[in-house]
C-alpha cells in the first residue's frame, strides 16, 4: 500500500495531538511529512522525534534555531513563519493536509493547501467562516477535496448520500440538525454567569479541546460558527439549519429527509472518530475509540436553544443572513473578545456585546476576494478593540 503523506498544521494543539494518535496506530498507512506548532516547542520536539517529519514549522526564527539544535541528527528541517506554513501545506510530496490551526491565522495555509489541490481535512472552522465564498470557489477551481473534521459536520457528511454534490434538495434533504452540548453553563442561572472565570468556561462537560474553542462552546458562538460552516460545506440556507441542544453529545448531528427519515451519526465524544473517518475516507480504520455503550448512555435528551441566554448564537445567524463580509467581522470580533476574556480583560457576558458592537460598526461589503476578506477581518478586529474600551474591565 502506498502511504498517505500528511502535513499537520497545528500539530501541537488538541486536534493535532488526536490526529497523531490515530496516525501512530497505522504506520503502514500514513507518513508524516510536515508538522507545525506556534509556541510549544517541547511538544513539537517530542512529536518530531516520534514521527520524523521532513519539515517542522514554528512561529519565528529564534524558535526555529532552538528547535533545530534540539533536533540535531533527526533529519527534520526546521522552518519559521507564515510563508513556511503555506509552503508545507502545498508541498508536491504531500497528499493530505490536516488544517488544525486555531483562528484566522489558519486561513492562508489552509487556502494554500486548497489551491494545491490537496485533500484538506478541515478542523479550522474559522477559515471557512471568514472566507466561505473564496474558499469554496477555490476548492472547486483547484479540484481539492474537502473533508470536515468538526464532529457535527463530519456527522452530517456521513449522514448524506455519497451522491450529494452540492444540492440538498437534489438528494431529498429537508434540514440539517446540528447538535450542541450547551457547554458548561447550560443549567446555570443566567445571573451567576457574570463572574465566570476562564478556567470555568474552559471546563467542557464532554469534550477536551483548546481554550479558544472551549470558550466558544460556553458562549455557543462555536455553534454559531458551525451554522455558518454548515452553510458553506453543504450549501444549506439559514432556514435549512437547526440547532438542537443535546447534552449527552452522543448524536453528533442529523439529516432530516423529505420522506420523514432522519439519519444521524452517533458515537462516544472523541475527536479521533471524525479524524480517523476523514483520514481513511472512504475506508474505515481503528481510531482507539471504544464502541458506544447504549446501555450506559441510557437516555438521549433534546432542548431548544435559548437565544437570550446565548446571544452569540443569534449574532451568528444574523451575520449569516447579512452575508458578504459579516461572518468575517463576526469571527474577527469574537477572536478579540475571547482573547480579552481569557486574559481577564473582559467579563464573560460582555463577549456578545463586543461582537454585536463590531457588527454594527463595520459596514456590510462584498467578500468574494481574499483581499476583501482580510480587510473585513482587520476592520472587525479594530472595531472589537474599540468596543473593548467600553465593555472591557479597564473601561468600566
Ligand atoms: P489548540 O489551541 O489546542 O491548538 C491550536 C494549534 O494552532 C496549535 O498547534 C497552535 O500552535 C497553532 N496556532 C495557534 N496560533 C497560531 C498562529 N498564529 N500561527 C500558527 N499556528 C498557530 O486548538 P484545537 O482545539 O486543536 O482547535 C484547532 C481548530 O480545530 C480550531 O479551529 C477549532 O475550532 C477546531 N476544532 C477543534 C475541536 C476540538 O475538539 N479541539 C473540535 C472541532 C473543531
Ligand atoms: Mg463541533
Amino acid at each position: 500500500m502506498t502511504r498517505q503523506r500528511l502535513t499537520i498544521l497545528g500539530a501541537t494543539g488538541s486536534i493535532g495531538a488526536s490526529t497523531l494518535d490515530v496516525v501512530a496506530r497505522h504506520p503502514d498507512r500514513f507518513e508524516v511529512v510536515a508538522l507545525t506548532g506556534h509556541r510549544r516547542l517541547d511538544i513539537l520536539e517530542t512529536q518530531c522525534r516520534r514521527h520524523r517529519p521532513r519539515y517542522a514549522v514554528v512561529g519565528d526564527e529564534a524558535d526555529a534555531r532552538l528547535l533545530a539544535s534540539a533536533l540535531a541528527g533527526i533529519g527534520t528541517e526546521v522552518l519559521a513563519g507564515p510563508e513556511a506554513l503555506e509552503n508545507v501545506a502545498a508541498l508536491s510530496e504531500v497528499d493530505s493536509v490536516m488544517a488544525a490551526i486555531v483562528g484566522a491565522a489558519g486561513l492562508p495555509p489552509t487556502l494554500a493547501a486548497v489551491r494545491a489541490g490537496k485533500r484538506v481535512l478541515l478542523a479550522n472552522k474559522e477559515a471557512l467562516v471568514m472566507a466561505g465564498a473564496v474558499f469554496m470557489a477555490e476548492v472547486a477551481r483547484c479540484g481539492a477535496t474537502l473533508l470536515p473534521i468538526d464532529s457535527e459536520h463530519n456527522a452530517v457528511f456521513q449522514s448524506l448520500p455519497a451522491s450529494f454534490a452540492g444540492s440538498l434538495a437534489g438528494v431529498g434533504v429537508r434540514k440539517i440538525l446540528l447538535t450542541a452540548s450547551g457547554g458548561p453553563f447550560r443549567g446555570v442561572p443566567f445571573e451567576s454567569l457574570t463572574n465566570v472565570t476562564p478556567d470555568q468556561a474552559c471546563a467542557h462537560p464532554n469534550w477536551a479541546m483548546g481554550r479558544k474553542i472551549s470558550v466558544d462552546s460556553a458562549t455557543m458562538m462555536n455553534k454559531g460558527l458551525e451554522v455558518i460552516e454548515a452553510h458553506w460545506l453543504f450549501n444549506a440556507a439559514p432556514d435549512q439549519i437547526e440547532v438542537v441542544i443535546h447534552p449527552q453529545s452522543v448524536i453528533h448531528s442529523l439529516v432530516q429527509y423529505a420522506d420523514g427519515s432522519v439519519i444521524a451519526e452517533l458515537g462516544n465524544p472523541d475527536m479521533r472518530t471524525p479524524i480517523a473517518h476523514a483520514l481513511a475516507y472512504p475506508e474505515r480504520i481503528e481510531a482507539g475509540v471504544a464502541s458506544l455503550d447504549l446501555f450506559q448512555v441510557a437516555q438521549l435528551n433534546f432542548e431548544r436553544p435559548d437565544l437570550r441566554r446565548f446571544p452569540c448564537l443569534a449574532l451568528a445567524f444574523q451575520a449569516l443572513e447579512a452575508g458578504d463580509n459579516a461572518p468575517a467581522v463576526l469571527n474577527a470580533a469574537n477572536e478579540i473578545a475571547v482573547a480579552a476574556f481569557l486574559e481577564g480583560g473582559l467579563p464573560f457576558l460582555r463577549i456578545a456585546d463586543v461582537i454585536a458592537a463590531s457588527l454594527d460598526a463595520v459596514p456590510v461589503a462584498a467578500a468574494n476576494e481574499l483581499a476583501a476578506v482580510l480587510a473585513a477581518d482587520a476592520a472587525g478586529r479594530e472595531a472589537a478593540r474599540q468596543a473593548l474600551m467600553h465593555f472591557g474591565r479597564s473601561g468600566q
